[in-house]
């Protein structure tokens, strides 16, 4: 069987970052992206801290550009989603929708998934008023109200994005603090229609057919209230896609993978990039940097075989 010398598994900035480096290396590298390439970056309506752009740049529109730059160079993006990652003697077997992959050297940039909170209502109602994407669903709520659960910077954007549309937006967080960084803290302050909602947790989410309200408790007083809303978005957190990986390379104890600063990881020529490693700072502007020495230790790495055969 034919042999890559990487398979880049994930399609976001950090995967397509990896797959210019790579295919400008003229490494044979296949990257495998199961949906749209751009990862959560082109789900975000503004990017408004990637350099380059002083008026900041549309998720969409930064992400297909990466894309766009990287087949120039003559990466290989290929629509599968991939079921199982193998050691094998002389590599890996990538194990896809579509077949197997047989690869020196493998790059995970899988990302990480929206938090879910298992309350009540959560599963019931997704796609009926509940939703973890501002950027696909916002435009369904104008002059409506909606509830944003978490503090975080995904939180308090996409709650400013909401104001848009809805004609009032609470922010629930379960703090009295935000965790978002201050820039956004401030616009979202001065928005008048977002109303904080401190200390408080989402307890269940309430409706017959879509929802109709919220459940919501405060944490310092116990007392539970309910409120009418048409739309909950979740944004309490990411979970890493490490599912492939788990029994192969090191995890934290929250399952991202551990990496060294050349992205290697406890598995030799297994690397990771971007969202899905354990790191300080989860952003666009990481995430290419991440991908680019993924692809640089790669290629040493591959560089070491040769030199063993
Ligand atoms: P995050 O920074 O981890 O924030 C998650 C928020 O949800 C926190 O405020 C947290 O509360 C709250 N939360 C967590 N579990 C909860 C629970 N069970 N019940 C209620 N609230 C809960 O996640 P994120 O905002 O999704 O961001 C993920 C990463 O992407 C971060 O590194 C972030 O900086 C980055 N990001 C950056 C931008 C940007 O730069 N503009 C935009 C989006 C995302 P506590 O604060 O109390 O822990």
């Amino acid at each position: 069987m034919d042999m890559k010398d990487i398979v880049i598994i994930g399609g976001g900035p950090a995967g397509l970052a990896a797959g210019l480096y790579a295919a400008r290396a003229a490494l044979d590298t296949v990257l495998l992206e199961q949906g749209t390439p751009g990862g959560q970056a082109a789900g975000t309506e503004r990017i408004e801290n990637y350099p380059g752009f002083e008026e900041g740049i549309g998720g969409p529109e930064l992400t297909r550009r990466m894309e766009a730059q990287a087949k120039r160079f003559g990466l290989n993006v290929v629509n599968t989603s991939v079921q199982r990652l193998l050691r094998m003697d002389n590599g890996f077997a990538v194990r896809t929708a579509d077949g197997e992959i047989h690869t020196r050297a493998v790059i995970m940039a899988s990302g990480t998934q929206p938090g879910k909170l298992g309350i009540k209502g959560e599963a019931e109602f997704h796609g009926l008023g509940v939703s973890f994407c501002a950027t696909c669903d916002g435009a369904f709520f104008k002059g409506r109200s909606v509830a944003v659960i978490g503090g975080g910077d995904a939180a308090v954007e996409e709650a400013i994005f909401l104001t848009r549309f809805a004609e009032k937006v609470y922010i629930i967080h379960r703090r009295g603090e935000l965790r978002a960084t201050k820039v956004l803290q401030e616009r979202a302050k001065r928005n008048p229609k977002i109303e904080f909602i401190w200390h408080s947790v989402l307890m269940e989410i309430l409706g017959a057919y879509f929802v109709e309200g919220i459940l919501v408790k405060n944490v310092q007083s116990g007392t539970t209230e309910e409120l009418k809303v048409d739309g909950v978005f979740l944004y309490v957190g990411t979970r890493p896609n490490t599912g492939l990986v788990a029994g192969l390379v090191e995890l934290d104890e929250q399952g991202y993978v551990i990496t060294g600063e050349n992205m290697a990881t406890s598995c030799p020529g297994l690397f990771a990039a971007g969202d899905v490693r354990r790191k300080l700072l989860r952003q666009v502007v990481t995430a290419v940097a991440d991908g680019a020495t993924a692809a640089v230790a790669a290629e040493k790495y591959l560089e070491t075989l040769h030199t063993k055969i």
